[in-house]
């Protein structure tokens, strides 16, 4: 029986059992029966490499590079990763010259097709503008070393999303950029990666996964939606789900640091990084963790009742107020205190309406990547994304950096993210987030599955924005869509990793055992980086044990204390959050 008989059936059963009045209210409330597993992919061989060029030929694809890579390793980020033999296709799509601007634009990309392959194929949505084809090795979420999908036998694509890197955010310039960083590159490359398997294999995938962290977490998001019939499996990081929203909040941040600034630049702007000192914000983590860290049961720096903690914790009752003038480190300033509230609270217009989300109050606002995105982003990476891409038309003549930062209205300029005109036909808020973000039923009705995973100490994209999400996800779903989608928060994480946190795990397994063999994951164990580990995190606090490891609830359960080694996951169990 298929999932949609299966629901026929259901409604019917109830249709004949209650009146119709009745139907919408107790049936409708029903949460979806869990699909059954999709058949699993069966493995293969590589058969064909230096020659894909001529056999996968396709209009609008050019390949540039076909090559054999024997088995080693590929350095990302300074760290080498070990790969398996593999044949390496470079390439690009949809080569023009945009009217617009004039500039030359490509979809350029690369695909790792492994020799040894285990039937699946993995799109890697990279982060950030874009704008680089980094190595398609495929994250399987998470911090530090460890395996990656080409390891584990995927065939992996991944892009730049249209665009080069060189442009910066000006390729926002061009419509039809901005569309293909949005949603359309993936549209292009998705067939054309499957395309290729099929000529490189003798045959296509049997299954299909999308991943990825940051923007490639709101690229899974917007493919869960978009490309639902493509994909079997989504697995999105930190997503920037609302990316559009999340920018104006960043300079909505901007504004309130600079006013509480004690230091100018040699420009002699506001230095942002003077709004509050590491002491200090370590200050205010402390203080979370005293009022909130002991609501799952233990006191061991991990807060991972989150939502208790939100009435739990009060910025202004507290964290000291400093004596005017006195700012030692072991107090905050009464602005200071209402500055970093109002980021908290989140980004407002004069009329108080939110322009995006609060954030939760975590340990991890000590983090360094913490500082780097409350900072050091906003009068670069956002108020260059603001001005060039996701405003309509793009603000390409105020003065950039820290000035279009603190020049920008909340009242006046934020609604130009959801504006269109002449030239560009699609806003940012239409062509980058999910078009109705919470209706995952194309993906639940053909036997999809969905992870998210969220560091509730993510500065830049809030987790609280992505628990909203999963909730109307389920209630879209008779108040329970666990048979399809999970959501799990990562306590004390910051932006993908980093932060005082276990940051290390392995998602996409889970994703795979859960379609296919029908496995749902009820926790995910993650470990540690702390010193002597191979890519140490060093915000690891120095009294945990350096491999600790804590099982990762599904959202709305939390990591409970239940006795035992705290430095293990054994000794934790995921229950219903107490209130
Ligand atoms: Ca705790």
């Amino acid at each position: 029986m298929t999932r949609q008989q299966q629901r026929h059936l259901h409604l019917g059963l109830c249709a004949s059992a209650l009146g119709v009045a009745a139907l919408l209210a107790a049936c409708a409330a029903r949460p979806p029966a869990p699909h059954a597993p999709l058949a699993a992919a069966r493995p293969g061989t590589l058969q064909a490499c230096t020659d894909l060029a001529t056999r996968a030929a396709l209009p609008g694809t050019v390949y540039t590079s076909v090559t054999d890579v024997p088995a080693g390793t590929v350095t990302v980020g300074g760290v080498a990763m070990a790969a398996p033999a593999h044949c390496l296709v470079q390439g690009r799509m949809n080569e023009r010259t945009s009217p617009v601007d004039n500039q030359r634009y490509a979809v350029g990309f690369e695909m790792r097709l492994p020799v040894a392959w285990n039937g699946r194929f993995f799109y890697q949505a990279n982060g950030g503008l874009d704008g680089v084809v980094l190595p398609a090795l495929g994250g399987i979420g998470g911090g530090g070393p460890r395996s990656s999908a080409l390891q584990m036998g995927f065939a992996v694509i991944s892009s730049d999303a249209g665009h080069a890197g060189s442009m910066g955010p000006r390729f926002g310039l061009d419509p039809q950029a901005r569309l293909d960083y949005g949603y359309n590159a993936v549209a292009q490359l998705t067939p054309m990666a499957k395309n290729l398997i099929s000529k490189a294999y003798g045959r296509g995938p049997d299954r299909s996964y999308f991943g990825g962290c940051s923007n490639g977490g709101r690229h899974a998001m917007v493919a869960a939606v978009r490309s639902a019939q493509q994909y079997d499996g989504i697995l999105a990081g930190d997503p920037g789900f609302n990316l559009p929203k999340a920018a104006v909040a960043q300079l909505y941040g901007a504004q309130q640091y600079a006013a509480v600034a004690s230091a100018k630049t040699p420009a002699g702007q506001p230095d942002l990084q003077s709004a509050f000192t590491p002491a200090e914000l370590k200050l205010v983590a402390d203080k979370v963790l005293a009022r909130c860290d002991a609501l799952d049961g233990l006191a061991d720096g991990i807060v991972s009742n989150v939502r208790a903690c939100r009435t739990r914790f009060d910025i202004q009752r507290d964290v000291p107020t400093c004596a005017a003038g006195t700012r030692d480190g072991m107090c905050l300033s009464a602005p200071q205190k209402n500055a970093l509230a109002n980021v908290f609270k989140g980004a407002r217009n004069s009329a108080g309406q939110p322009l995006y989300s609060s954030f939760p109050f975590d340990a991890g606002v000590s983090g360094s990547n913490w500082r780097e995105w409350k900072f050091a982003s906003p009068p670069t990476r956002d108020a260059g994304a603001v001005a060039f891409i996701f405003s309509t038309p793009p603000l390409a003549d105020r003065p950039q950096g820290l000035p279009f930062a603190l020049g920008f209205d909340m009242d006046r300029d934020a609604p130009r993210i959801a504006a269109t005109d002449g030239v560009f036909r699609e806003s940012a808020l239409s062509f980058m987030t999910p078009p109705d973000a919470a209706n995952l039923s194309a993906l639940r009705d053909r036997g999809g599955r969905m992870i998210v995973y969220h560091g509730t100490s993510d500065p830049v994209f809030s987790s609280d924005d992505t628990a909203a999400w999963y909730e109307r996800v389920q209630a879209a779903n008779g108040s329970d869509a666990s048979a399809f989608a999970r959501y799990f928060p990562v306590p004390g994480m910051n932006h993908c990793s980093g932060g005082p946190a276990t940051d290390q795990f392995d998602m996409l397994r889970a994703l795979v055992d859960w379609v296919e063999q029908g496995k749902a994951p009820a926790s995910v164990t993650a470990s540690a980086r702390g010193a002597g580990t191979p890519v140490p995190n060093a915000e690891v606090p120095a009294n945990w044990s350096p491999q600790r490891t804590r099982p990762l609830c599904p959202y709305p359960q939390v990591a409970t204390y239940t006795g035992g080694d705290t430095e293990r996951a054994s000794s934790f169990a995921c229950r219903p959050p107490s209130p």
